[in-house]
């Protein structure tokens, strides 16, 4: 290709379909779809790919480059009478799998049938579907490679080869398989090539296997559109989760996927934030498939409201409706940021991508403005007397907006006499404690009822008090507001929330960041952590487990807190003086057939969930 990625404006894309001149089946499915005009990238491609041409473009997920290239193959190429004709090589099996009901969908009427076949599924499975009569196979590289080396995976029919989001398949190190897969495709193919970024080794590649390729080349503002306002919020020697947690909570979003830029991040990022109250799952690499799909489901279901990710494990997630982008890491490259940031802002919505940034990414901050033109707004955290008015205020609005006419003459002359009283400040801090200590239960309740699944929050039987008492100290507690308190908008400093945003599951701050003062008297503040290595995949649950450390180790039930289990692990919150003492004596036991590994846990934080009223999962 002799072509430079210059910023190209494609044609303004016709008002419908009808200018695709699509075969009738192939119109009445794209109108099932709900598509009522093509957009930018299936306006542009369209011709080139149904007159069979090699094209390179370059596009983002969203701007619905899948349809841009499944339409002109069902349309043009796909002679259903055939075997494999096309094949399209995608980064993640997601990817492929969404790809796969793309084809499905699009091509459902005229007989078009697609296969997904990816690693980590069934080989056998993957072959008895080519051999019912797939026209067109979706497939990651490494499980394509290995079918054409098995034979199982015949090319010699095939006419067109996709490579979808090309870069994200380089930058995961797959060079050397999608080489060997062109090597054993027929030559006379048509070779497809899309992808988000256009870095050297993209144009290398279209150099090495395509023939005089057209270019559709987006424009810079597509590939990173106007519908997205860009932050950053400076972090330097503050703990970097907290103010994270703080941003989450100043931003408000709706729904964010929070980037990480390591696997392990991912996990203790997600469980500092849901220890802070906020509805958040994570996903990794190396989170089996089923676990993966249930996470996934449950965010596309909105049951929890956040996602923690890394680039790999967020890549093709088809979730449109995303309001932030979170960089909890700043990504070294540019080209990173905009795939991260190309989550939201989709469809027609504004998004907001958000960045914690410190001093040393200050030049991935400045590459981002020189190579995309992206320059995102500086905006400071509040400062810890400002936060500590801000909650102040929220709780007088709070108070205020309860006590709305609700006093009777006879309460509102006893009010009168509590002020006038020497000890008028004491008997209403009290009276305020109670009223705050209500509020987080009232917070709680809600929160139980929007819990996503894991971890799953249980108590051990024993440590269930029957009347929790009264909490102490009311001066620095923060706690959530009563439900109809206006404390989402009210209060200084804060945004108005969007009526979305009023809707969903609320944060439950009964941590109350560094000012635990409301918690619940049976929050004991000398509980450590206590980490054992079996979870909800062996079938642990918080009774049974409870019940093994007190018969093993010996301690009172009351030295026991809240268990939390996670899919392969548990947290159990231990009387921090016996801590050594369980370690030792769980030293060698078995948690159906699995060691527990005890070992001491990361956060040192007491545990954060006053007992709840149920026992089990
Ligand atoms: P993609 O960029 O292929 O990941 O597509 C992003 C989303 O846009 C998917 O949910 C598609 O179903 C949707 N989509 C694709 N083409 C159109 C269209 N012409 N009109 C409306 N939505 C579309």
């Amino acid at each position: 290709m002799t072509t430079a990625p210059t910023n190209s404006t494609p044609p303004t894309p016709p008002l419908s379909f009808d200018a695709l001149k699509l075969s009738l089946a192939v119109r009445r499915a794209v109108q099932d779809a709900g598509y009522t005009r093509p957009t930018d990238v299936q306006a542009a491609v369209f011709g080139p790919v149904a007159a069979g041409k090699d094209v390179v473009v370059q596009s983002k997920t969203g701007s619905g480059k899948t349809a841009a290239f499944a339409l002109p193959l069902i349309d043009r190429i796909v002679d259903p009478a055939r075997g494999v004709q096309v094949l399209v090589l995608c980064p993640t099996r997601e990817l492929a799998l969404q790809v796969s009901v793309e084809f499905a969908r699009l091509g459902k009427l005229k007989g078009v049938v697609p296969c997904a076949i990816y690693g980590g599924a069934s080989l056998e499975k993957q072959v008895d579907e080519i051999r019912a009569g797939a026209h067109v196979i979706v497939g990651t590289p490494g499980r394509v490679l290995d079918h054409l080396k098995r034979g199982t995976f015949d090319p010699s029919e095939l006419k067109t080869v996709c490579l979808d989001e090309a870069d994200e398949m380089l930058s995961m190190g797959f060079a050397e398989e999608l080489n060997a897969i062109l090597e054993r495709l027929p030559r006379t193919r048509q070779t497809l090539l899309f992808s988000a970024t256009m870095p050297e080794a993209i144009r290398r590649m279209a150099n090495r296997h395509q023939k005089d390729p057209e270019a559709v080349l987006l424009s810079a503002d597509q590939i990173s559109p106007d519908s997205i306002d860009h932050f950053l919020y400076f972090v330097g020697s503050q703990d970097r989760v907290s103010s994270l947690a703080r941003v989450l909570e100043l931003e408000s979003p709706d729904r964010a996927i929070v980037f990480c830029n390591t696997r392990d991040e991912t996990q203790s990022v997600a469980t500092a934030l849901q220890q802070r109250g906020f509805s958040v799952d994570y996903l990794s690499g190396e989170l089996e498939q089923s676990a993966r799909e249930r996470v996934l489901a449950a965010f596309r279901e909105r049951k929890i409201q956040h996602l923690v990710a890394t680039d790999v494990a967020a890549r093709g997630i088809d979730v449109t409706d995303v309001s932030h982008v979170v960089n909890f890491g700043f990504p070294a490259e540019a080209e990173t940021y905009v795939h991260r940031t190309g989550r939201t802002g989709r469809a027609g919505r504004r998004g907001i991508a958000v960045s914690l940034f410190g001093p040393a990414d200050v030049g991935s901050v400045y590459m981002l403005r020189l190579t995309y033109g992206i320059r995102p707004i500086e905006r400071a955290l509040p400062s810890a007397a400002e936060e500590r008015t801000r909650r102040e205020l929220e709780r007088l609005a709070a108070l205020r907006e309860e006590s709305i006419g609700v006093l009777d003459a006879e309460t509102a002359a006893l009010a009168r006499r509590i002020v006038a009283h020497d000890d008028g400040e004491r008997m209403i801090g009290y009276l305020l404690k109670k009223f705050f200590y209500q509020a987080t239960q009232d917070a709680l309740e809600l929160g139980a009822r929007v819990a996503d699944e894991r971890p799953v929050v249980v108590v051990a039987p024993s440590s269930i008090p029957t009347q929790p008492a009264p909490p102490e100290a009311p001066e620095e507690a923060e706690v959530a507001a009563p439900k109809s308190a206006p404390s989402a908008e009210g209060g200084a400093g804060r945004r108005p929330r969007s009526r979305s945003a009023q809707d969903k599951p609320r944060r439950i701050d009964v941590h109350g960041g560094a000012d635990p003062g409301l918690e619940p008297e049976t929050i004991e503040s000398d509980m450590g952590e206590l980490r054992v290595a079996v979870g909800r995949r062996d079938g642990a649950r918080g009774g049974d487990l409870a019940r093994l450390i007190r018969d093993k180790a010996g301690i009172a039930p009351r030295d026991i807190g809240s268990i939390k289990i996670y899919d392969r692990f548990a947290i159990v919150p231990i009387r921090a003086e016996s801590i050594d003492a369980v370690i030792a004596a769980l030293e060698d036991a078995t948690f159906n057939d699995q060691p527990l590994s005890p070992e001491r846990g990361k956060l040192s934080e007491p545990s954060l969930v006053p007992p709840a009223s149920s026992d089990e999962e």
